[in-house]
């Protein structure tokens, strides 16, 4: 990604990006790479590699999301880092971007071997992190439980509470309620303006959501009360679908039981998860992981409209290809930026510069960043992505500019 933002910044003909801007931001502040010993319960000690990539602070303290996975790597929390930073320049935040996390299956651990090396890798980067310097939050593998424990960690380090080290908390150590669902708010309202920009009526479009997690279900039961038809839903187990439409709260009853959606509908008609991503509809949401639409899969997607909640859902080349066939994608950058708006709240309120009215103001910035987009679109005749990219990186070379001359 930092190249292909290089190429990016360079490629736009009628959109001029100063060169020493270009090769400043296409680079990472600082490459945070540890070692963690755990003391497994069986006594026997294991090494984990923790990571943080801090790739820009120009326009407030790093915030990005600790994800714990074993498919993480230096390269792909470098591209997850960028995206952060132009998220966070797109909606205005205070905020640069950051992404780090540990190669670790938290599955495979029990929590008391988690905890521990949560609070290891806390410790790690104690002197890199912290309210006015960076600010993680929850991502896949992690949840507002391992942000408690980076906050209880942190602040007996620093000998000080300090909640606003970490978002995404539990709601009785200074979490917020809202910060569960926003990431989903966002994107059910982003998806409406596009909707009616594009002057379709929301009672006849059906939708396919890949990823029935903590972004997908709570997406599926805001569209269904607003009247969107949810025709099918996945998870890693499985597939399922009804002409009619899902009851979406007893598909995440299934789920919250069962840990599938499998078991949710039993008159719908099953299929593998991956299926899900071409079944004719017409607005497919991707809500699992990245990659799932590639130059592969792309020409078999049978849409009007794709939702990209998941970060790097879709790869470069399947974009060109979807693109082609007319389907309009609306970006991660712009569709899930809820989740870091709800993190911004819970960082002001935690700062006790208390934040009224939450779920107005989240569709106020993401409302007003939307139609910059929407300008940007139209003027320059762009994708939705170029068009979120140039309004982020213009929003960041003006400060550089301000900084650096
Ligand atoms: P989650 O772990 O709660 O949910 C992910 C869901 O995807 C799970 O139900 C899992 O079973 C399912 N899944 C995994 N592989 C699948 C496959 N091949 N096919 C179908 N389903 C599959 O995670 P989440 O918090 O909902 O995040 C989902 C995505 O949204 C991630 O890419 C994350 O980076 C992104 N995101 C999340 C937030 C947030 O606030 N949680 C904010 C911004 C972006």
């Amino acid at each position: 990604m930092a190249s292909s933002l290089f190429n990016f910044c360079k490629k736009q003909k009628q959109i001029h990006f100063d060169k020493n801007f270009i090769t400043y931001i296409s680079r990472p502040e600082k490459i945070i790479k540890v070692f963690l010993p755990l003391k497994k319960d069986s006594g026997k000690i294991q090494i984990f590699t923790g990571y943080r990539i801090q790739h820009n602070s120009l326009l407030g303290p790093y915030k990005g999301g600790l994800r714990y996975h074993l498919k993480v790597n230096e390269e792909k929390f470098k591209k997850l880092s960028i995206l952060m930073t132009l998220k966070c320049a797109l909606f205005n935040l205070p905020f640069g971007g950051a992404k780090g996390g540990i190669k670790v299956s938290p599955k495979k651990l029990s929590e008391k071997e988690l905890e521990k090396l949560t609070r290891i890798y806390t410790r790690k980067i104690a002197s890199d992190i912290g309210p006015e310097k960076d600010v993680p939050a929850p991502d896949v593998g992690t949840n507002p439980l391992v942000m408690s424990w980076i906050y209880d960690e942190y602040s007996k380090i620093v000998k000080e509470k300090t909640p606003a080290v970490v978002t995404g908390k539990p709601e009785n150590i200074g979490g917020l309620k809202i910060r569960e669902t926003s990431t989903s708010l966002g994107g059910a309202y982003i998806l409406e303006k596009v909707i009616e920009k594009l002057q379709l009526s929301k009672k006849n479009l059906t939708i396919a959501i890949q990823g029935f997690g903590n972004v997908g279900a709570n997406l599926a039961m805001i569209l269904q009360n607003k009247g969107f038809l949810i025709k099918c839903a996945s998870d890693s187990s499985c597939g399922v679908c009804h002409e009619n439409g899902l009851d979406t709260r007893k598909l995440n009853e299934a789920k919250i039981n069962t840990k599938t959606v499998c078991d949710g509908c039993p008159i719908c008609q099953s299929s593998e998860s991956s299926d899900i991503l071409e079944m004719p509809c017409d607005i497919l949401v991707p809500a699992a992981l990245e990659k799932q639409i590639t130059a592969k899969n792309a020409h078999k997607i049978k849409t009007k409209i794709i939702l990209e909640m998941a970060n790097h859902a879709i790869t470069e080349e399947a974009e060109k290809i979807l693109i082609k066939k007319g389907i309009v994608v609306i970006p991660d950058v712009l569709a899930n930026g809820g989740g870091v708006i709800g993190s911004y709240f819970e960082w002001l309120d935690n700062l006790n510069k208390y934040v009224k009215n939450k779920e107005q103001k989240l569709k106020n910035i993401m409302g007003k960043t939307f139609d910059e987009v929407w300008a940007k679109k139209t003027k320059y005749n762009l994708d939705f992505r170029s068009a979120c990219f140039c309004v982020a990186l213009k929003r960041l070379e003006k400060k550089y500019k301000t900084i650096f001359s």
